[in-house]
Order: structure tokens, then sequence, then C-alpha cells
């Protein structure tokens, strides 16, 4: 498996396994499943609500000798309602608890976007704090503070755009090691992939497979298949693989961390398995260049009437 470099010479396998959209009673038996099946890398975030389960595979995978904790890398994320100073600690903490562990590998802000403390998903605009209230900087305290006491070994964001990146980078003590942003061919973002590379940022790649959750409520009628688009199921054909494999296999191809998410022995395998896919450079040309640009997790939640974030703040 390759992997990405970090700092005190630490290695982050490139796939991971996703968790956002597991379900409680299933995600137990998809993380075991997943570490048995050899992957070292799980992404996680408390606002999925089910890190407690993902706690308890990990902790029963280590106990049955399938791993020791060295060996595993786990991702989660500081929610919105945590980004005062004071808040990331303690919300880090449960965290770790939920996960049953003592440190995590990395921990990203989840999104440039403050909550009221509490808030999980904001209803009216009294939910919100702007980012003049409570600046990424002062979060990154807290973050920074993290890797301090020993709890984070590495800190880093979600869903920044290039130019909020740049700004971080240069006004912090610890700098940001990834940036955990939507990455497939309908939104390839090779500037954001140059920009952060540039900067000293592994990118990883959230909804690598497209995100399709046909019981998600957040699902909208007219989304593009990733999937199903005919290029990439022509290089599936080609490579002898299947368009999950090939979509994969491209995101890892270009250097990024990728995460596809499963609760299915057989995907979380072929997922897997991807790794070994070779693909030509002009496969992964051809690939990047289908189109139509779109982005599945758009962040529309964050720009609702009212709010201090607009679409065109948070992506640029
Ligand atoms: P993905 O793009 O990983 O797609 C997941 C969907 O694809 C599920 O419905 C899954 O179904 C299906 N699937 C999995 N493998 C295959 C395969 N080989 N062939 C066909 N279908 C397949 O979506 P996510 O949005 O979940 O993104 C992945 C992860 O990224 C998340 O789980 C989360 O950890 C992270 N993320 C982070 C975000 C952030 O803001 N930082 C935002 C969004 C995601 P099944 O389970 O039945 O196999």
């Amino acid at each position: 498996m390759k992997t990405l470099n970090f700092s005190h010479n630490d290695k982050m396998p490139i796939i991971g396994l996703g968790t956002w959209k597991s379900k409680p009673g299933e995600v137990y038996k998809a993380v075991l499943t997943a570490l048995k099946t050899g992957y070292r890398h799980i992404d996680c975030a408390p606002i999925y609500g089910n890190e407690k389960e993902v706690g308890n595979a990990i902790r029963d995978a280590i106990k049955a000798g399938v791993l020791t904790r060295k060996e595993l890398w786990v991702t989660s994320k500081l929610w919105n309602d945590a980004h005062r100073k004071d808040d990331v600690i303690p919300a880090l903490r449960k965290t770790l608890s939920d996960l049953q562990l003592d440190y995590l590998d990395l921990f990203l802000v989840h999104w440039p976007v403050a909550l009221q403390p509490g808030v999980m998903f904001p209803k009216g605009s009294d939910d919100f704090l702007s980012l003049s209230e409570v600046p990424v900087a002062e979060t990154w305290q807290g973050m920074e503070a993290a890797v301090d006491q020993g709890l984070v070994r590495h800190i880093g964001v979600s869903n920044f755009k290039l130019e909020r990146v740049k700004h971080l980078v240069e006004n912090s003590r610890i700098k940001p090691e990834m940036n955990q942003v939507e990455l497939h061919p309908f939104l390839p973002q090779d500037e954001l992939l140059k920009g952060c590379k540039e900067l000293g940022l592994h990118l990883t790649a959230y909804s690598p497979l497209g995100s399709k959750d046909r019981s998600s409520a957040i699902k909208k009628d007219d989304e593009p298949l990733l999937l199903e688009h005919p290029a990439v199921k022509k290089v599936a054909e080609k490579r002898d693989c299947t368009p999950g494999q090939v979509l994969i296999s491209w995101a890892v191809h270009r250097g990024t961390a990728v995460i596809p998410k499963s609760t299915n022995a057989g995907r979380i395998a072929e997922n897997l398995n991807a790794a070994k896919v070779e693909l030509s450079v002009e496969d992964i040309q051809f690939i990047a260049q289908i189109g139509p640009e779109y982005r599945f997790v758009d962040g529309s939640f964050w720009a609702m009437e009212g709010s201090p974030y607009t679409l065109s703040d948070l992506w640029g």
C-alpha cells in the first residue's frame, strides 16, 4: 500500500475507509471487516454519529491481534460547534473517548464554518457564528494545543479553499498537513491540489465515488452518476477492474489519499484492491476530462437565508 509522508516520519496509508452515512448497526461490522481485509486507515467524524461503534470495532480488532494501534491511521474532525479555542480540546476528548483511543493520527477542522455551541445543523440565522466572531486563527490555536498535549499527531483542515489554506499556513505555529476535500473526475480541483502541494499539504479525496446514497435525505434528483459514466466504465473494461476501482485508482495516481465509504464486505475488499490497478497517463487524463463539473457536497446547508456564509466565499 502506498503511503503519504507526514512530519515525524509518519506515513498515512493512501486508501482509507470512509464512515459517513455508515449506519449505527452496520459500521461496527464494516470497520472490523475493513481492518481484517487489510485497511490501516479509517476516516471518522463526530457528526457522523457513529464514532462509538467505530471505536468498538478498532478495540476488538486490536484485541483479536488483527493489528496494533501503531499500525493504524485514524483521522477525525472538529465539528463546527466547537470552533472557539477553549472548546477544541473538550470536543477532541469526546471523540477520543468514543473511539477509545489515546491519540488521533490526524485531526481536521471539518468546515470553515462556525456554529453556536451545541448546534449540530443550523435551523436559522441565530445558530451561526461568523468567522469574524470566531476566526479560523482562534480555532487553530486550539488545534495546536491538541498537538502540544500529545492528543493528536498531525492537524489539518477540510473544505478549505486555497486562499484560506495559504492564510492559515502563513499565520500558524504548527502547519496544517492535510486538506480533505471533495475530489473526483467531476471535480478534479487541479489548482487546489497543486497549490496545497506547494504549501506542504496533502489532499484527501472525499466522496471519490460520487457519494451516492439513495436513502440520503440530502440527495438531489439531478445528480450525475459518476460510477455509471461511460468513460469510467470504458477504462474499467480496458483495465479489467470495476468502475469503483477506476475512480479510487485515479485518486491514488494523482497522489491524493482517498477514503471510499462502504459497509458491504465485497465492496470494502474491492475498494482496497484498487491499489493494484495500474492506470496509464492517457487513462488518467481521459477520466479527468469527462465532466460535467459537479460538487456532490455543495455546502448549501451553510448558506441558508440569514447565514453569514455564502457559497462563493466558501469555495472561491
Ligand atoms: P463515496 O463517494 O465513498 O460513495 C459511497 C457510496 O458508494 C455508498 O453508497 C457505497 O455503498 C457505494 N460504494 C462503495 N464502494 C463501491 C463500489 N466499489 N462500487 C459501487 N458503489 C460503491 O461517498 P462519501 O460521500 O461517503 O465519501 C467517502 C468518505 O469521505 C465519507 O464516508 C467520509 O468519511 C468522507 N467525507 C468527508 C467530508 C468532509 O466534509 N470532510 C464530506 C463527505 C465525505 P455501500 O456502502 O453499500 O457499498
